[in-house]
């Protein structure tokens, strides 16, 4: 059994983790898996369509499991309607490739929820990094998407008294920016859900195989 790791803006390399490294803005492709996408932080108004065309070639990549990180983000310095155009071209660029979205939503998800509909995408879509409510979160669950969780596990008193009513089979972790490791999150993960690590690992593999056709 191994450990996934959905989405890391840290290279670890080792035997026992799977890890999707997110990589960009462009830097060099790493020696492991990876997702590509156009965070809503770096969509450049004059830049975006040649970062597009940069991301369609790097989803070729037998080692590129993912499109994203993307999404919209308010705090971000592109309008939200440029980011939100910028989106929806990477909605279709995961669907031309078939590779499930990685996502970054920040007090924007009506909205994300309403081109779900209109889009209506064969691909998963993971937001990651949740650490909203556990209404919002059973939305998004209803809506077909998949959640991953990382650090706020530590520390997000609320987070930590929904977790055990998520079904397992619509969840991933991550590590994203932080300084825990992925056997980290899932030791705190198993904890809160008052079930074994080795339980857990199972049941994301089986969340891996499914979303990703592996
Ligand atoms: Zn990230």
């Amino acid at each position: 059994m191994a450990f996934i790791n959905i989405h890391s803006h840290n290279l670890v390399n080792n035997s026992e983790t799977t890890t999707l490294f997110n990589c960009f803005p462009p830097s060099e492709l790493p020696n492991n898996h990876f997702s590509v996408g156009i965070h809503p932080w770096y969509v450049h108004p004059q830049q975006w369509e040649q970062q597009l065309l940069s991301i369609s070639q790097r989803l070729k990549h037998p080692q590129c499991l993912a499109l994203g990180e993307c999404g919209l983000d308010p705090f971000a310095d592109a309008p939200l309607a440029l980011q939100e155009r910028v989106f929806i071209a990477q909605v279709q660029l995961s669907e031309t490739h078939q590779k499930p979205l990685i996502i970054h939503c920040v007090k924007a998800f009506p909205r994300l929820l309403a081109l779900k509909k209109q889009l209506r995408p064969q691909q998963t879509w993971i937001v990651h990094g949740f650490t909203k409510s556990e209404q919002l979160a059973m939305t998004l669950l209803q809506h077909g998407c998949y959640l991953s969780f990382g650090a706020a596990l530590y520390h997000h008193p609320k987070l930590q008294e929904f977790l055990p009513r998520i079904p397992l089979d619509k969840i991933f972790l991550e590590t994203d920016a932080s300084t825990y490791t992925i056997q980290n999150i899932y030791a705190r993960f198993a904890e809160l859900k008052n079930e074994s690590i080795s339980l857990i690992e199972a049941e994301i593999s089986k969340n891996f195989k499914r979303v990703f056709s592996l």
